[in-house]
């Protein structure tokens, strides 16, 4: 009886091995199949300060300095929300704030100057989940207009309010609005200036405005800020704030605003914020498409980016970058630009900060 037992249980020994051994085959064999299987972050966080002519020669090591130092103070905002817990939302709100609150980057604070020698903030915001999404454009008085854009998706009927009523929803949701001077930085206004100078030069028309909007020009600067975030529950969120581009006149409205083209989340497939030339990033709905190349392609996070950006909006003639997540917490920061200010932060805390292109 012993003898019968032990045989018993040799056998189920055997092939239990051999069941063991051909499962893993199976494993070994799907993941040759799929070299690129999604990556499963709990949470995960990106950001962008703007992407432009960022090039090493250009910049003093104490500014670089300054730059990732600013660049790692917002990224640690909303990655410390994300580990305690916090919804993507509040990550996106609360780093987008950090970077609107220094004189660095193009937006809050830093906005840049329009051809009256203004400053007209746009800024949106979007939920992956329940595809909400909020935005403001052409506002001179709101400190955090990331803030303002949340309010009108939140507290609001409406998507996109603007100029002075998009003000006084603000008032009535008892936003604090500011002097129109605490947006002024020296830096800023120079290179208005410097611009409104060459123009002078310019004999026509045409030339005149394409001028304004040249990024090869030695003052063109991108610097809008944007974040994408996906939190402990699976959802992405992803928003965007700027003062536009130097020199802009005629109450103009560029991408960062418009959902699809700026901003864009979808639980689906991925969020993006974009950031470049406005108007090419509006004509070819950069944000959308990325996601709808995933939806509606099959494509990956990162080959739907670079398609986008390499392919589609350079051969439209436009500049810029993206950064963006999926629903895994990959990661993609594509640009066709010098350089872009950007940053990842993964649920263990591995922090990548980049400016130049490589
Ligand atoms: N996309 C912004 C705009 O066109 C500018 C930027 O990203 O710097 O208003």
């Amino acid at each position: 009886m012993f003898r019968i037992l032990t045989f018993i249980t040799a056998l189920t020994l055997l092939f239990g091995c051999q069941e063991t051994q051909k499962s893993t085959e199976n494993q070994d064999s799907r993941s040759n199949e799929k070299p690129e299987a999604p990556i499963q972050q709990e949470f995960a966080i990106v950001i962008h300060g703007g992407a432009g002519t960022i090039k090493k020669e250009h910049m003093s090591d104490s500014l670089e300095t300054v730059y990732n130092a600013k660049l790692k103070e917002a990224i640690t905002t909303g990655h410390d929300i994300l580990k305690n817990g916090g919804t993507a939302l509040e990550a996106v709100t609360a780093t987008i704030n950090v970077m609107e609150d220094s004189p660095l980057f193009n937006a809050g604070k830093g906005a840049v100057f329009t051809n009256e020698e203004t400053n007209e903030m746009d800024a949106s915001i979007m939920e992956g989940e329940s595809l909400n999404a909020g935005a403001v454009a052409g506002v001179t008085r709101i400190k955090n207009p990331i803030n303002l854009a949340l309010a009108v998706m939140e507290d609001s009927p409406h998507v996109m309010l603007s100029g002075k009523g998009a003000e006084t929803f603000a008032k009535g949701q008892g936003f604090e609005l500011v002097d129109p001077s605490y947006f002024y930085t020296e830096n800023r206004f120079q290179s208005l200036q410097r611009i409104k100078e060459k123009e002078k030069t310019e004999l026509d028309h045409d030339a005149k405005v394409s001028a304004s909007f040249d990024p090869s020009a030695k003052d063109y600067k991108f610097g809008t800020v944007g974040c994408v975030a996906l939190d402990k529950n699976g959802n992405l969120a992803a928003g965007t704030s700027t003062g536009g581009m130097t020199n802009k006149r005629w109450n103009r409205i560029g991408d960062s605003p418009i959902i699809g083209a700026g901003t864009y989340a979808n639980n689906a497939t991925c969020g993006v914020s974009s950031t470049g030339w406005g108007e090419y990033f509006i004509r070819g709905m950069v944000a959308h498409d990325i996601s709808a190349m995933i939806e509606y392609g099959g494509k990956t996070l990162q080959e739907a980016s670079q398609t986008v950006i390499q392919e589609k909006l350079s051969a439209l003639g436009g500049d810029g970058g993206i950064v963006a997540l999926d629903k895994y917490g990959n990661v993609s920061m594509e640009f066709n630009t010098e350089g872009m200010y950007r940053a990842y932060m993964n649920d263990k805390g591995e922090l990548t900060i980049k400016m130049y292109k490589d």
